[in-house]
């Protein structure tokens, strides 16, 4: 059998066509489909605002500009989260601290989240703006997060990078709870554009904001400017930005796949649901389903039950790489970085984060992958689990 990736881009005729058709028209760049993108992406999210960047690891560093996370600000975020979640407040000039996550979702705990506001409040330092993550696409426990922020008055930015679709209360992620929510359109998300991503927000000066971060600081509009423009010609700058725009070519693409997303969530959705029933009896912790809302299941993560199973997750890692499966591994904890321990974390500060990196492992998910595929996946996991 062919080797078989955790992730794999479905790229149709259609989107080919949507591309080659911005290649043949008059705008690759700073064109009509970039704001439609924007707002078909919005209606599909039910939020005002949506602004579209060239990546969501500049959509989460433009947001904390946008929420005014600078010098001597305090960010939180999830240790079990792709580097970006906690880079973007350094960007800023900012201190980041970590929140251990629930061993069952594993996304941060709400619980320690309360914990640790509590603790925080006595010492004087509270954060500014908590970044909780939608970890392989299951909502956060955003309701009691805005609780939190409601009392303790921080900004939730929500790293929604794996949730592009997915429903937390009746509602879809990006649209309520968190005061912004970021997208990744990454080859390996859910939908994409290769590289892409998008803020949404129901807070028009915070997606203005972005949208000034976005193109240099810069204003063309007589109306936003700050002095009488000269002439026609005037641009104005007024805040230090960033050219972080998403191109025609992207954009096209975006549009194209969104109009998918329905079939490729229930994908996703059946191979999640097939994989429950096939790993059943094997040693593992499955992901955690949550009756009031529903993943986007960019991500199969499993973990490896020592309890049950003695095998060290990296021969079983390997015996499925010899066999042509590319599973993975999400996440490293960040705190356990080179980088971050030189700027003072340690090994054994969030043990729940800790616990699970040290079990987990992604299986082979994407809307194309076959139940045959899938079959093979198993068989040969369930083998290696034996050894
Ligand atoms: C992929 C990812 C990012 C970064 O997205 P890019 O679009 O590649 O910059 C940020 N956070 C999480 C959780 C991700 O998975």
């Amino acid at each position: 059998m062919a080797f078989i990736p955790y992730s794999r881009q479905q790229v149709d005729d259609d989107d080919i066509a949507a591309v080659t058709a911005v290649l043949r028209s008059e705008f690759l760049t700073q064109g009509p489909q970039q704001p439609l993108f924007e707002a078909e992406f919005a209606a599909a999210h039910g939020v005002a605002h949506a602004v579209a960047v060239s990546n969501a690891t500049v959509a989460l560093h433009l947001a904390c500009l946008a929420m005014g996370v600078g010098p001597g600000s305090r960010v939180w975020t999830s240790p079990n989260s792709f580097l970006a979640s906690a880079n973007c407040a350094l960007y800023c000039g900012a201190q980041v601290d970590f929140v251990d996550i629930d061993a069952h979702t594993r996304n941060m705990s709400a619980s320690a989240l309360a914990h640790k506001l509590e603790q925080a409040e006595r010492e004087g330092t509270l954060p500014q703006v908590v970044i909780p993550v939608d970890f392989a696409g299951l909502p956060a426990d955003l309701r009691e997060m805005r609780a939190l922020a409601d009392r303790y008055g921080f900004r939730i930015l929500e790293d929604a990078s794996h949730a592009t679709g997915a429903r937390y209360l009746g509602l879809p992620v990006g649209s309520a709870w968190a005061d912004a929510s970021v997208f990744s359109f990454h080859a390996v998300k859910i939908v994409t554009t290769a590289e892409g991503g998008m803020v949404t927000t129901q807070d028009p000066a915070l997606a203005e904001r972005v949208r000034l971060l976005r193109s240099h600081g810069m204003v063309r509009e007589a109306a936003q400017m700050e002095q009488v423009p000269e002439g026609p010609w005037v641009y104005e700058q007024q805040a230090l930005g960033y050219n972080a725009r998403m191109t025609e070519l992207q954009a096209a693409l975006g549009r194209s796949q969104l109009r998918r997303l329905p079939q490729m969530h229930a994908h996703r959705e059946a191979l999640a649901e097939r994989y429950d029933g096939l790993l059943a009896a094997l040693p593992l912790r499955r992901p955690a389903r949550r009756a009031d809302r529903l993943s986007s299941w960019h991500l199969y993560a499993v973990e490896i039950d020592a309890a049950r199973c003695a095998v060290p997750r990296a021969r079983v890692f390997q015996a499925l790489r010899d066999a042509q499966i590319g599973v993975n591994v999400h996440y490293i904890p960040i705190h356990t970085q080179p980088y971050y321990r030189r700027l003072g974390f340690r090994p054994g500060q969030f043990p729940a984060a800790e616990a699970y990196y040290a079990q987990a492992l992604s299986l082979p998910l994407f809307p194309m992958l076959s139940d045959g595929e899938q079959d093979h996946v198993v068989a040969t996991l369930a083998k290696a689990l034996q050894a």
